[in-house]
This record gives structure tokens, sequence and C-alpha cells, in this order.
């Protein structure tokens, strides 16, 4: 039913294939669309390509949307980070994601390990989690304010490491205030926010983010969801969807939107 993922990286960034071995696997899949969104150059950052790469991520993808124009929309994307400066590359699509927190002239990464969220909430956040989880979200709030991304990437993000509550508890009102203030500025600036299985493919999480009390909090907002797996391997292109739009039903949404070469195309559930 939900024929395109429009959040996979390659072996130009932190995924493991080559853009050509996503294309087979989506064509396999019988999807219609396969975006393709490199981390962009952020020298703070491991994951992202270099200057140098992500110009010859450009040209292959540039080069497989001609080979491959007949059988599959292929779409040249970025994944930004929020701390990052923008390319002047006119990509066709964003996603805005939040992977780095400012914090005492630093950029602390979210998303590296538990070990290193808990030393991060003790020395630059007094020990109180819920101070560095409002830090993360106001770093989400103030992105997506500016951004010019069609699409807010993993929006709570922070609760990585937090499966079964080791870090903070996500019904809390200190969390979940600061998230919902998230929601509605991706929601206020039109920002289509992802749903997004990645989490669940790599053993850190069970469910998708945004959790289930956000996606709900979304509805109520009137926000519009799209389905992505954030591929980092091929066997991993479409994982959980079919869960994610039972979830979605669920939490009250009848519909959920698809990028496509034509733009945002609404499809039900
Ligand atoms: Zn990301
Ligand atoms: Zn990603």
């Amino acid at each position: 039913m939900i024929r395109s993922c429009v959040h996979t990286h390659t072996h130009y960034c932190d995924g493991q294939d080559s853009p050509e071995v996503l294309i087979q696997e989506a064509l396999a899949l019988g999807l219609t669309t396969l975006g393709f969104s490199g981390h962009g150059a952020a020298d703070y950052d491991d994951a992202a390509m270099s200057p140098e790469n992500e110009m010859h991520y450009q040209a292959e993808i540039r080069q497989l949307q001609a080979k491959y124009k007949n059988q599959l929309e292929l779409l040249l994307g970025q994944e930004h980070d929020a701390l990052a400066p923008y390319s002047s590359f006119p990509y066709e699509f964003l996603i805005e994601s939040v992977h780095y927190i400012p914090a005492a002239g630093e950029k602390l990464c979210v998303d590296w390990s538990q070990a290193r969220t808990e030393e991060n909430i003790r020395r630059y956040f007094g020990s109180d989690p819920y101070a560095y989880c409002q830090a993360y979200f106001r770093t989400c709030a103030a992105a997506y304010e500016k951004s010019p991304a069609q699409i807010a990437g993993h929006l709570d993000l922070v609760s990585k490491f937090n499966e079964g509550a080791p870090l903070f508890d996500e019904a809390d009102p200190r969390y979940l205030a600061p998230a919902r203030e998230a929601l509605a500025s991706a929601v206020d600036r039109g920002l289509v926010v992802e749903l997004n299985t990645g989490a669940i493919a790599r053993g850190y999480r069970t469910l998708p983010y945004p959790a289930p009390p956000l996606l709900q909090s979304l509805r109520d907002l009137g926000g519009q969801v799209i389905i992505t797996s954030d591929c980092h391997s091929k066997p991993y292109l479409t994982f959980w969807f079919e869960k994610a739009a039972q979830l979605l039903r669920t939490c009250g949404f009848r519909s959920v939107l698809q990028l496509r070469a034509s733009g945002l195309e609404e499809v039900g559930l």
C-alpha cells in the first residue's frame, strides 16, 4: 500500500549499500518512488558526507535518475542536520533532523549511545534529564521555524536509548510539553512529520518515532505523517510499514502522505 520510501542512506554516508543496490531492492518490492536522503555535510558529524563526497552523491543519483526514469521515480534529497549550514544545491526534498544539541559551546550528539547520553545529562544539564529533553525539543522547534524542508525527521530521537525508561519518563509533562511544542512548530510550518521505523530495525526501540502519545498529539494538531524506514541496509527498506499503518489508524489517522516526483500525495489507510 505504501510504495515509497524517501529516508534512505547509502554508502556515501553511513548506509551500507550503493544507490543502485537500493534501487534494485525498491524495484523488487514494487515501489513507485525511492528518495535518497544522504546526511548533508557537517564538519562535526562523522555520519555525514564530506563536501566532496556529497558532490559525487549528487552526480551519481542524477545519473541513476536518467538510467531508471522509465522504471522508478528517484528523488535526490538530503537529511539536513539542524546545526549545519544549508547546501546551495537544489535538492528535490529535505528532511530536517536534530542529531546534535548545542550546550556550553559544544555540539552534543543525541543518538550516539546510552552511556554518552547519561554523561551529557550529568555534565551539561545538572543531571536533569528533562532539561536535556527540553534542550533537544527546543532545538527541533527552532530548526523547524526556519527550515526549508518538507519533512521533520525522527521528531523524538532523544528517546532512542530510553526503551524501558532508563533515562526519563516519556509520560512526564516535563517531557511531553516541550515535545508537543516541537510538534506544533512542525505543523505550523507545514512540515510533514515522519513516522520513522529505523530504530526498530536497528534494535533500539520497539515502537517508531514519534511515540504513540505524540502521534495522537499530532493528529489533534491536524498534522500529517509520512512513513519512512530511515534505511541504512537494504533488507529494511520498507521495514514495519504495514504495522506503522495499523499504529497510525489506532492513533486516529485516516491517511498518510507519500512524496512523489509530482509532490506530496495523500494515501488512505
Ligand atoms: Zn537522522
Ligand atoms: Zn536518516
